[in-house]
């Protein structure tokens, strides 16, 4: 009876996916999911019975980390993913409800899963592998504080002794929640934004740190990783180092791929074959790639965050390059853009920044407190500055979530979704 209301459940998502395409109200993806949810509340776990189910989850790379795991383990056997981004419930019902390709019904599942709705994810699949990648400030009106997601993490997998988990040791947030399970892969891929984790996690004091090591005087320190990131070279559990090779650039994106390939391999895909398929990776969701936006060449990025910003120095172009950077504050880039006090712009002193986006202004008073020359311009596609506009160099774009989505479809970038 309750597989009948599924099989139901599934078909009137999809009527209601393809009457939203029809009459083109978005893609329909989200939709036909919520239908699936509405129709049958405890869809996500039946569609994932039988299945291996790994979930990344992070405040920041986790399309990314989503993607290269999903290549890795493709280069062994069919997945199912979810690669359209949509990472709340209705998202990934809709994922495994409806799939781009067909998968056997025992092909694994790796999703990206929203840090908040992660806890509620997995009292439908009480065995899956969590990847934990970092735990940041962001969208402050909706996810809350990052010492607050921590502890909901932390209660939920204290309640699932099934549970296996890979982990970033270098974030204490991460380190503490993950300490309740009891299959624990660590990982060390660096944490370059340690402004959320000042205080341990676990009595309150200041963290004492010394370059990626940090400890408490409570007793609460870091694990002892298996597989550590160092200069792009990663070494495994047995000491062998291996060069990633990546695409994608900078050294978040190493990061990434490093929780990926400790991943894969808690997922039986060996080294050897998840490296190549990884490294072949070369856009995420429309990242990285380069459009023609105003007549010109522009690299197109993603900065939605502090910590994100906190790596994205390292993969713009060195100065004096200019840079646009476009900031809305959508309900998907979070309504607060007080979050533009805690980017380090300092750093793009030297260059010319065109501030563009519905923030603008915000931006161009931080960038003004921060010493950097700077121009805000509504529309910088038809009028460019002239300084900006005489470079033949490919230009770096960043935008929060809703202004990179507009430059990507303004650009005619595609999404990348297979
Ligand atoms: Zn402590």
């Amino acid at each position: 009876m309750s597989g009948l209301r599924l099989r139901a459940a599934t078909g009137l998502g999809r009527f209601a996916g393809v009457m939203s395409r029809t009459l083109r109200r978005g893609d329909g993806f989200v939709i036909g999911g919520r239908v699936v949810l509405a129709a049958c509340p405890d869809a996500f776990g039946r569609l994932c019975a039988g299945r291996r189910v790994a979930f990344v989850s992070a405040t920041n790379g986790k399309t990314t980390t989503t993607k290269l795991l999903a290549a890795a383990m493709r280069a062994a056997g069919p997945v199912l993913t979810n690669n359209s981004g949509a990472n709340m419930p209705a998202g990934l019902v809709a994922a495994l409800a409806m799939p781009t390709q067909r998968v056997p019904d025992d092909a694994p599942v790796v999703l990206e899963a929203d840090e908040t709705y992660l806890p509620g994810l997995l009292r439908g699949t009480p065995d899956a592998l969590v990847v934990l990648g970092n735990l940041s400030r962001d969208q402050l009106d909706r996810v809350g504080e990052v010492a607050m997601v921590a502890r909901r993490w932390r209660s939920t997998f204290a309640e699932l002794p099934g549970l296996a988990a890979v982990a970033n040791a270098d974030d204490p947030h991460v380190a503490w929640a993950a300490a309740v399970i009891s299959e624990v892969t660590w990982v060390s891929v660096g944490n370059t934004w340690t402004a959320d984790s000042v205080l341990c996690p676990s009595c309150g004091s200041i963290l004492r740190r010394d370059g990626a090591d940090w400890s408490c005087e409570c007793g609460f320190r870091r694990p002892n990783p298996s597989w550590v990131l160092t200069d792009g070279v990663v070494v495994d559990p047995s000491g062998a180092r291996h060069g990633l090779g990546l695409r994608l650039p900078g050294r978040a994106n190493q990061a990434n791929a490093v929780m990926a390939l400790a991943a894969a391999h808690a997922l039986g895909v060996p080294v050897e074959t998840a490296l190549p398929a990884m490294a072949s990776v070369g856009s995420v969701g429309g990242r990285y790639q380069t459009v023609t936006l105003g007549g010109r060449r522009v690299r197109l990025l993603l900065g939605k965050n502090p910590a994100g910003w906190a790596e994205m120095f390292g993969m713009l172009a060195p100065p004096p390059a200019p840079v646009v950077i476009a900031i809305n504050a959508r309900a998907a880039d979070g309504k607060d853009p007080s979050w533009l006090w805690d980017v380090p712009f300092e750093k793009l002193a030297g260059r010319l920044v065109v501030a563009t986006g519905e923030r603008r202004h915000d931006l161009a008073v931080r960038l003004t407190y921060a010493g950097v020359d700077q121009v805000t311009v509504e529309d910088p596609w038809t009028t460019m500055p002239a300084a900006v506009a005489a470079s033949d160099q490919p230009l770096d774009a960043v935008g929060t979530y809703t202004a990179f989505r507009e430059m990507l479809r303004k650009g005619g970038g595609a999404r990348d979704v297979e």
